[in-house]
């Protein structure tokens, strides 16, 4: 089995917008995300058309997020294009059931392109891949498209390379070998993946911006990297500080990073378990 050359919508149970600013708020919670996306999905086939380029203008003018104060980097921009794709065909079916993607791609609008209407234009919408695409391995990729099934956490696992790797790295070390192929195919395997890629989703020791892993926003566009919880706290890392990191974990106490740890260090254990020979 070889994962798609392009991961942005690898099948038909979720898709990633994260490029098009989907999780580029300060709420940016899972419902949160999702509750926002549905309304301005909602509002979109209300409002817009996309043979109507006045619309699409004025849609914009109306539902880009452009506060600063609302945003973690606030030189990127958040698309208003970005939508729940299929919810006017099931407007009563839950968000989470959606896959995300742009609702002016000649895709979805019998080959009419809406694109440059939006935060950047056709060329840029369609040659953009992010780095994830070449330094993902196919095995990591594989797992990830396996054991994640939402478009709101697969988004977030797809794009933090260093999650993903940390999780092989640790494997390995507990095993005394890389994770084998076949053994990464168990379901018990892709289960346990699965509740380690889950630690983003609500991670309970995320700071505001934690969202965006091992990279702080500052103004404009400007980033750095996160100190992990340690550095913080002025004590000596273990060797899950990196996946710490990458969960934007921020803690005030010793024991808020033990206890940090040993939610990690549980669920990378039950995965090197299940790809034990
Ligand atoms: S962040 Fe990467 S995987 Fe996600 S939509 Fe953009 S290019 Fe595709
Ligand atoms: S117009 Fe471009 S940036 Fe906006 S949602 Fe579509 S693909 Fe994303």
């Amino acid at each position: 089995m070889k994962p798609p050359k392009i991961l942005c919508h690898p099948d038909s149970e979720k898709s990633c917008g994260a490029c098009c600013g989907m999780y580029n708020r300060r709420d940016n919670s899972h419902a949160a995300t999702l509750e926002r996306l549905s309304r301005r999905t909602r509002a979109f086939f209300d409002e817009a058309r996309v043979d109507d380029e006045q619309s699409l203008r004025a849609f914009r003018a109306k539902w880009e997020e452009t506060r600063a104060e609302e945003k973690l980097l606030s030189g990127l921009p958040n698309c208003p294009f970005l939508g729940l794709l299929g919810l006017q065909e099931r407007p009563d079916d839950p968000p989470e059931s959606f896959k995300v993607g742009c609702l002016v791609h000649p895709l979805q609008n019998d080959g009419l392109d809406g694109r440059d209407c939006g935060v950047y234009d056709r060329e840029t919408c369609d040659d953009y891949l992010c780095a994830t695409h070449n330094l993902l391995g196919a095995r990591e990729k594989l797992l990830v498209l396996q054991a994640v099934s939402d478009s709101y956490l697969y988004g977030l696992v797809i794009t933090d390379v260093r999650f993903v790797w940390e999780l092989f790295a640790l494997a390995a070390d507990e095993n005394g070998m890389d994770p084998p192929a076949r053994c990464l195919q168990r379901p018990e395997a892709i289960e346990a993946a699965a509740d380690y890629f889950e630690l983003k989703r609500d991670w309970p020791y995320a700071d505001d911006d934690g969202i965006f892993g091992q990279v702080q926003p500052g103004e404009g566009l400007e980033t750095s990297r996160r100190k992990g919880p340690s550095a913080e706290l002025g004590v000596e890392p273990d060797r899950y500080e990196a996946v710490l990191t990458c969960l934007g974990t921020s803690v005030d106490s010793q024991e808020a990073l033990l206890e940090a740890r040993s939610l990690v260090r549980a669920r990378v254990e039950a995965f090197a378990r299940a790809v034990d020979l």
